[in-house]
């Protein structure tokens, strides 16, 4: 059995969990450690079974939370190495595990496939969780949809994919003029135009479940990046996370390809 919940999901904050029936990781840890706890008790996951929080970048809503979380509860932290050396983390959490992007993190019977991006960070990475059999991927500020991401999401059963922004809002939008250019470069985020263009292209691939994440709050609304997915919507499930609470927790059986539980979000 696979389980999969983004606890958060956001500019504010990301978090996400997978796990199976004996252990857990999280990707990220953008929020604080009480928030982690009450999100995971509402939606009934156990902070007991998360053996590793993997880092996918510096920037503070992936971080902010992760010194507190690890150390109270004794979680390995993983991070790169250039990553750990930009973090403000003053004290170190419980351990510390550096990687470097491309490697593969062991969790118990988790494998964690850890693979370069495109993002305006120092050492930015993406992440494929397997277990079971089956793949989940995490794939948040992301500038562009690099081979890398393409070669990793053709492996994944659900994605968590970023939907940042819609490229209207964005332009007419409050942001100034070198912000706005920061998050359309390539090293910024994907807008739903260019998510939904890459799940599109995909052909005979086991990808049945996409979440859209890392929704703007600015540029973009779930409702406004659920309809750009409406066009592919006969191929997957879409649903949307949030930056304000958690998504149901999917779950996905070994011998399934879909996922028994429907988020409240979904329009389709
Ligand atoms: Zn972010
Ligand atoms: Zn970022």
């Amino acid at each position: 059995m696979i389980e999969y919940c983004a606890l958060a999901s956001g500019s504010n904050g990301n978090c996400y969990y997978v796990g199976n029936e004996n252990e857990a990781v999280l990707i990220d840890a953008g929020i604080s450690r009480k928030q982690v706890l009450k999100r995971m008790k509402e939606v009934g996951l156990k902070i007991e079974k998360v053996k590793a929080v993997l880092i996918s970048h510096e920037h503070s809503d992936h971080i902010r939370g992760l010194r507190v979380l690890s150390d109270l509860h004794k979680i390995d932290a993983y991070l790169t190495k250039t990553t750990q050396s930009k973090t403000r983390v003053h004290h170190q959490p419980f351990k510390v595990n550096v990687f470097e992007p491309g490697d593969v993190i062991e969790v118990g019977n988790i494998k964690v496939h850890s693979f370069a991006k495109k993002h305006d960070a120092v050492d930015p990475c993406s992440f494929r969780v397997e277990l079971n059999g089956k793949s989940i991927g995490v794939m948040t500020d992301i500038g562009t949809a690099c081979s890398n991401v393409k070669d990793h999401l053709q492996k994944c059963h659900a994605v968590f994919l970023e939907s940042n922004y819609d490229e209207e809002m964005l332009l007419n939008g409050p942001y100034p003029a070198h912000l706005k250019s920061r998050v359309k470069s390539d090293h910024g985020h994907l807008s739903n135009d260019q998510a939904v263009k890459v799940v599109d292209k995909l052909k005979d691939t086991p990808l049945k479940t996409i979440l859209l994440s890392h929704i703007s709050a600015d540029n973009n609304r779930p409702e406004i990046a659920l309809k750009t997915f409406q066009v592919v919507s006969d191929r997957y499930q879409i649903f949307a996370t949030s930056r304000y609470a958690p998504t149901e927790v999917f779950r996905l059986e070994p011998g399934s390809e879909v996922q028994e539980k429907a988020d409240q979000l979904s329009l389709f």
